[in-house]
């Protein structure tokens, strides 16, 4: 599905992404996890075409997005600063992306009903975002993220506003939701919980490489490194 071939991003002296490799089958869940800084939202970047890449390349199921523009790359985008209308109601919200599909009015509202109910927010179509709070307003973009059906979905903190019963919750209901849709995830987050009980693998990063990857029960049973066992809290 997505294939990264040493892809490197530099800001000035700075190395965002040195020369990064990494694969995401179709139906995988991917978290990446990794300190503040270390390259975990440029990697996101990098995949939605936001962000230039300085050397290497991305590949969709085998096709360099070079020359691909953001709409055109079938991705579902959720990222740290959601961007939702605020003066609109969250089922316009939701449904903004939807009409450009050509899926027609009624379907958009359904569509918007059912994922809202998804993410906890039930019969909350009608409300202002606005009048959201911070939490409801993140889940009205993780709404928002799943409408067109992205086959890939890209998540950068996506629960990173909420409390941690709300996370541990939605969570696994997300999982249950990426199986039956087989959606294919590549998610950003501070929370090992959350990323161990989410990703089939996890990548973790530091200072713009990939310090190591495995399925959570690999890297939590044998972290590659010092910095692994440290990073997830480990001291040996
Ligand atoms: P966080 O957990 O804090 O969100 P992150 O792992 O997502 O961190 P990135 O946002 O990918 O980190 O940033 C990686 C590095 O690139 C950081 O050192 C950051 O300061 C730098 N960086 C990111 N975006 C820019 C930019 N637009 N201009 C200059 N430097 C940038
Ligand atoms: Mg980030």
């Amino acid at each position: 599905m997505l294939a990264l071939d040493a892809a490197t991003v530099r800001f000035g002296e700075r190395t965002a992404l040195d020369a990064v490799d990494l694969e995401v089958a179709d139906h995988e869940i991917v978290c990446v996890l990794g300190p503040s800084g270390s390259g975990k939202s440029t990697l996101l970047r990098v995949v939605a075409g936001l962000q230039r890449l300085d050397g290497g390349r991305v590949l969709l199921d085998g096709a360099d997005q070079a020359a691909v523009p953001v709409h055109r790359r079938g991705l579902g985008l959720m990222f740290q600063d959601h961007q939702l209308f605020p003066h609109r109601d969250a089922g316009a919200n939701v449904a903004f992306g939807l009409r450009m599909h050509g899926v027609s009015r009624a379907e958009r509202d359904r569509r918007a009903d059912e994922l809202l109910d998804l993410v906890g927010l039930p019969g909350a179509g009608r409300r202002a975002v606005a009048a959201l709070s911070g939490g409801e307003q993140q889940r009205v973009a993780l709404a928002r993220a799943l409408a067109p059906r992205p086959k890939l979905l890209m998540l950068d903190e996506p629960l990173g506003q909420l409390d941690r019963s709300l996370r541990e919750r939605l969570v696994v209901e997300l999982r249950t939701l990426f199986g039956r849709l087989g959606t294919t995830v590549l998610a950003v987050t501070h929370d090992q919980g959350e990323a161990f009980a989410l990703a089939d693998r996890v990548v973790v990063m530091r200072d713009g490489r990939i310090a190591q990857t495995g399925t959570p029960l690999e890297v939590w049973q044998r972290p590659a490194s010092a910095f692994v066992a440290r990073f997830l809290g480990f001291d040996n």
